[in-house]
């Protein structure tokens, strides 16, 4: 049977004098693939142990009665890891609450060393095949720390969070590690489309990586993003309703709230769950009530994080604004509010969800809210209104709730009237349709959609190495065995690395040196063949007996030389103006982005844009070309950030047919990484020895991953020609 890795920050068990285990939503997730698979968890027990000798007692017992493998932390280390780091700093960042956001770099530290711990546990029992499911914000790093120690592991991530705007992201000082750590994963899995969405644009413009719709292109591998929204565990509840002790706790509680309207609120007391406004609204409502003394509010908010300011200071805050409104509203028969600051247990919770006539839910940002999903699924054939915030996950999925803004205060007074009086008809509708939705999309069927997507996407091979592997002992081979070679070397992301200003790309040592080499070799004649202007390439490849060919093979100077003379005798050029105004149009409305003219072509640069809108602009502009070039003797390409149109009548496929006619090489290297350098793969002829250098399909024989590899693969072999 096939084994699971969970690994989240708590275990699933309450560590005292006994052990016990704990009914989480991800346990109840993964019981219901507890069929098909061995499960297993990697996570913090919760408690810390002066007593070594305790410890190892814990443990052995927790791995085998539990499958649990447990992390031990010190106090030290859960304050800085847990409190400070995960909820002082990326909890209020990831729920764009930037004002409650603390960072201290000590944190940071203890953070990366608890998730090397993290990792360290998971690597003591993580076999090839095993799935690896890490969750949540407080593991962000552990996903690259895998990979980097066993990169065959399938491994996936979920955030249990919101994935905030790129905006808001990108001010947290350790932005750009936090991204990579998660872009160790095959899988990362968010609630809903939007976090998707917003991470996939922080990867883009943090890490400058290229994104289709669903995955990211990351150190040779795919990671795969996809959307899993958490469902309740609504069999469980529902099959507490039909037990006695529920129906007796149904009746003590109706007993207790004898011909009022109940109003329930359930959620930990924290910041983000928007309890202070919804207590304003409240009192806005209890001011136009003519029913105040038959309408009672309960609110259920479970004690978090006690240790941290900003959650003490909102609980003072709450704590005034009940007491407030209660003074204020109060009659002898009725204090309107009823505010519990504890946990109750499973069959009071489901009694309270079970006669509220209103669950009034309202966080500011939730990622899900399983709350809501709870209440629906009490709520079978039953009346019932569901008021939900726009912000929580799961509105995207409740359709018929009585959706509202938080931040309007007006709106939910307002609202909150509605759904007390809305007709029995109308609520049981609304309440069918939620229903059915929340018993079938689970917390079983997101575990089980989540895992079986990640058996699809991980296990694979990285893209295209197959055609990577032999390079170098084929060129070896073929250079051993050649009298008189040709290389035909492009420079821009072959020779040398992008950066962003063209200008900036001259040659480094490491080129300067394979250039000297091929200097050397008489066996060998260079073609420097590149897409850059004459005047530029003269400046870097002057000095050296190579033949020079610029602007894609327009112009071209023989070795030896120092006169530019061109390849094509003459060509039409009479495109370019029109060209040149869509182009400068373009430019103008995409800042970021300029336009290049060449002799032989036009260029839209795009690389200082923004990535996101660079692209679309592209897109755009590739199919406004299309439409007006439709009798224009050129072509276009969309090749690594710029948009390019070239003459059909010059290219390097011709350039380099035309430069080596009459001459008797034995073997003809051309190497080039973007679109340009196709013209020559294309080339049928048994002597050209084609090598792709990046990512993208090609015409190539060969692939080497990046201009560093394929300088030292080409200077290996020239070592090699004796
Ligand atoms: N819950 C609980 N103790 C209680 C009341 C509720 O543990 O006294 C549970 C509730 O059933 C729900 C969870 O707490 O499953 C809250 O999850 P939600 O997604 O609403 O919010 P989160 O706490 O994850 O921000």
């Amino acid at each position: 049977m096939r084994k699971i890795i969970s690994v989240a920050n708590r275990l699933p068990v309450t560590v005292g004098r006994s052990i016990t285990k704990s009914s989480g939503g991800l346990v109840s997730a993964l019981d219901g693939v507890a069929g098909q698979f061995d499960i297993n968890w990697v996570g913090w027990p919760g408690t810390s142990f002066k007593n070594s000798q305790r410890a190892k007692d814990v443990e052995k017992r927790l791995i085998e009665d539990y499958n649990c493998s447990p992390v031990f932390l010190s106090k030290k280390e859960v304050s800085a890891f847990y409190e400070g780091f995960s909820n002082g700093s990326l909890w209020p960042l990831l729920h764009y609450m930037s004002q409650y956001v603390d960072h201290d770099e000590r944190w940071w530290d203890e953070y990366q060393k608890v998730n090397i711990y993290f990792a360290d546990k998971v690597m003591e029992t993580a076999k090839k095949q095993d799935l690896i499911w890490v969750h949540d914000y407080h593991l962000m790093l552990v996903p690259r720390l895998l990979r980097k120690r066993r990169p065959d592991l399938r491994i996936g991530f979920f955030l249990h969070t919101p994935f905030p705007s790129y905006e808001v992201f990108r001010c947290h000082p350790h932005r750009s590690e936090l991204l990579e750590g998660l872009l160790g994963a095959d899988l990362v899995g968010f609630h809903t489309f939007g976090y998707m969405r917003h991470f996939r644009s922080s990867v883009m413009r943090l890490l400058n990586l290229e994104s289709q719709m669903s995955n990211i292109k990351y150190q040779n591998r795919n990671v795969h993003m996809g959307v899993y929204p958490i469902g309740a565990n609504s069999g469980a509840f529902i099959k507490e309703l039909s037990t006695d002790r529920f129906e007796k706790q149904k009746d003590i509680f109706k007993d207790t709230f004898l011909n009022k309207k109940i109003i329930l609120s359930v959620e930990r007391l924290d910041y983000t769950k928007g309890i202070a406004r919804r207590l304003e609204a409240i009192d806005k409502f209890l001011d136009g009530c003519s029913y105040k003394e038959n309408v009672c509010f309960v609110f259920v908010a479970i004690p978090s994080r006690g240790e941290i300011a900003q959650y003490q200071q909102l609980r003072e805050q709450v704590e005034g604004l009940v007491g407030r409104i209660n003074g204020k509203h109060a009659t002898l028969n009725n204090t309107p509010i009823k505010f519990i600051h504890q946990s109750v247990d499973f069959t009071q919770l489901c009694a309270l969800y079970s006669i509220a006539d209103v669950a009034m839910i309202t966080p500011l940002i939730d990622g899900m809210n399983l709350v809501a999903k709870e209440y629906v699924a009490c709520k079978k054939d039953k009346p019932g209104v569901l008021m939900l915030s726009e912000f929580a996950g799961a509105a995207g999925e409740l359709f018929k709730a009585v959706k509202v803004n938080p931040y309007d205060i007006d709106e939910m007074a307002e609202k909150l009237s509605y759904c007390l009086n809305m007709p029995l008809k109308e609520q049981l509708s609304r309440m069918k349709g939620m229903y059915e939705r929340v018993v079938e999309y689970d917390a079983k069927y997101w575990a089980k959609t989540f895992l079986g997507d990640l058996e699809k996407y991980s296990g694979n091979k990285p893209i295209q190495a197959t055609q990577t592997v032999n390079s170098l002992s084929l060129v070896k081979n073929k250079f051993a065995s050649a009298k008189k070679i040709a290389c035909f070397i492009d420079y821009d992301g072959t020779l040398r690395e992008f950066v962003d200003d063209p200008k900036m790309a001259s040659p480094t040592k490491q080129i300067i040196s394979l250039l000297k080499q091929l200097q050397k070799c008489s066996r060998v004649d260079t073609y420097i063949i590149s897409g850059r202007k004459a005047e530029n390439l003269s400046e870097w490849f002057g000095d050296y007996n190579f033949t020079l060919v610029g602007e894609h093979g327009y112009r071209y100077r023989q070795a030896g030389t120092d006169q530019w003379k061109l390849l094509a005798d003459s060509f039409d050029t009479s495109w370019k103006k029109q060209v040149i105004e869509v182009f400068n149009q373009y430019a103008g409305t995409t800042p970021g982005s300029f336009v290049e003219e060449k002799i032989s072509a036009v260029v839209w640069h795009y690389r200082r844009s923004d990535p996101e809108f660079g692209k679309l602009k592209a897109q755009q502009l590739i199919s406004s070309l299309s439409e007006m070039m439709t009798n224009m003797p050129v072509e276009v390409h969309h090749g690594k950030k710029i948009v390019e149109v070239t003459s059909m009548q010059v290219n390097k496929g011709v350039a380099l047919m035309k430069l080596t006619r009459g001459k008797k090489y034995d073997v003809i290297l051309c190497a080039g990484d973007d679109q340009t350098d196709e013209s020559m793969f294309r080339i049928e002829n048994d002597k050209l020895l084609k090598i792709k250098v990046g990512k993208g399909d090609t015409f190539a024989d060969l692939r080497v991953a990046s201009p560093a590899k394929f300088i030292s693969m080409l200077s290996t072999a020239i070592k090699s020609i004796k």
